[in-house]
């Protein structure tokens, strides 16, 4: 690596304005030192207030019992509605559009009962090829218990031949081709494998087109890269929050409903309790009255503990900022990026599928070992450097803005190229 690279790096650092947010996180721990972690897009780091947010909680539980959903200054009866600021503004939404509840696929479940109801000739859905097994198993499962044959009604749309990924011009000349054949189009917002951006907007006009509701999966995209759900006119989005969310191992998921379909009280759904108007709620009369917003399609009473975590995460991105956390993070992955390709070592052993252009891809590249295996990701292990393996030989990393610096990236690739000279 050259000494210029790191002192770009050490100068890039001095310049960042959200650089001392890093000092929030716990880093694990290798032979004394902070681990050079570039894993947050399959779990995020520990803010070092979530034990505050979650001891308040406990806290309350012992001193009150039952009494604590209606005291406190935040009463555990409508805890969910702390979270719907910060995450309006995450996923550019209106308060009332988002939810946190449930996990991710089990909120895709229950979108796709209110968003696949097949008629007549409109019965198919149109995904990616290689999506995350869980939205493939949900879509596949829903078609099923729809007494259609998944063979026939699910569509999964492959790249051009050569093509890492798919452009927005195919996917958009697919739905119109399958027109009003077309219930659905559920596609991510980023690609977990290739790290690639979807064009949300795009894709959510061309599904209106033809009659169809258009939903994204952004368990990669939340925290990541600024949305405009709401003005985009999306109809419903389902993420997590354990990756760039960093709310905690299988924390709490999140749903987008708009409120063109939220205040629609006939939409078919799922229902449980606490979806139910919250002022007859405790009357326990069994009419069933939803909530006109996304708190209609809540079923369970709140997980506290897993919702406080979640607090605590939420608290830093409202003091970051989804912009400024753009802005950075285009530089750092940038930064990476550059590295590597200018690298006389990895120019020729890396080929990386997340594509060039920043305004298609989030912090993630995909890095494909083109002559190197499973070791080279070990050697990367040992040496403190924690990252993503996927079959068959590509490694994920992402260098997240709220607490990566450029000195982690530069690091990084340093250790890289000694992994490959290493193999030599
Ligand atoms: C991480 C991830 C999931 C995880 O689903 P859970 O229900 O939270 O276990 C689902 N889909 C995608 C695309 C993911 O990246």
């Amino acid at each position: 690596m050259k000494e210029e690279s790191y002192k770009k790096a050490h100068t890039l650092d001095t310049e960042d304005q959200l650089a001392s947010f890093r000092s929030n996180f716990y880093f694990p721990q290798r032979d004394g030192k902070d681990c050079i972690y570039l894993c947050g897009n399959s779990l995020g780091l520990q803010p070092n207030t979530t034990q505050t947010f979650v001891d308040e909680e406990l806290k309350k539980w012992r001193e009150h019992g039952v009494e604590g959903h209606f005291t406190g200054n935040k009463p555990w009866v409508s805890y969910h509605k702390n979270t719907k600021n910060p995450l309006s503004k995450i996923v550019g939404a209106e308060t009332h559009e988002v939810v946190a509840m449930n996990n991710l696929t089990t909120n895709l479940h229950l979108a796709l009962s209110s968003f696949y109801q097949p008629k007549g000739k409109r019965t198919k859905i149109l995904i990616e090829r290689g999506a995350f097994p869980s939205d493939f198993y949900a879509v596949y499962s829903r078609i099923e218990v729809s007494g259609l044959d998944p063979k026939k009604n699910l569509i999964q749309l492959a790249p051009k031949d050569g093509s890492d990924y798919l452009s927005v011009e195919e996917i958009i000349r697919k739905i119109e081709a399958l027109g009003d054949e077309l219930a659905l189009v559920m596609f991510p917002g980023i690609q977990y494998y290739t790290g690639q951006l979807f064009d949300i907007k795009r894709i959510t006009e061309a599904a209106h087109k033809v009659g169809a509701f258009a939903g994204f999966d952004l368990a990669h995209a939340v925290g990541n890269v600024p949305m405009s759900l709401h003005t985009d006119s999306v109809d419903f989005a389902v993420w997590c929050t354990y990756k760039y969310l960093n709310s905690g191992p299988g924390g709490v998921g999140g749903l987008f409903i708009h409120e063109n379909h939220g205040k629609n009280k006939e939409m078919p759904r799922l229902s449980g309790w606490w979806g139910h108007d919250s002022d007859s709620r405790f009357k326990m009369n069994n009419q069933i009255n939803p909530i006109p917003n996304v708190d209609g399609w809540q079923l369970s009473n709140v997980n506290i503990l897993s919702h406080a975590a979640h607090m605590a995460s939420l608290k830093l991105f409202d003091e970051a900022g989804m912009e400024n956390l753009r802005h950075k993070s285009v530089k750092l992955t940038g930064f990476m990026e550059e590295l590597i390709v200018n690298s006389d070592v990895l120019a020729k052993q890396i080929r990386i599928l997340t594509p060039a252009n920043p305004d298609e891809r989030g912090a993630q590249l995909s890095l494909f070992l083109v002559n190197h295996g499973k070791s080279i990701f070990d050697y990367l292990i040992n040496n403190g450097v924690i990252l993503d393996w996927r079959e068959p030989n590509v490694i994920r990393v992402a260098p997240v803005p709220l607490y990566n610096s450029f000195a982690d990236v530069v690091n990084f690739v340093s250790i890289l190229e000694k992994s490959i000279l290493n193999e030599r």
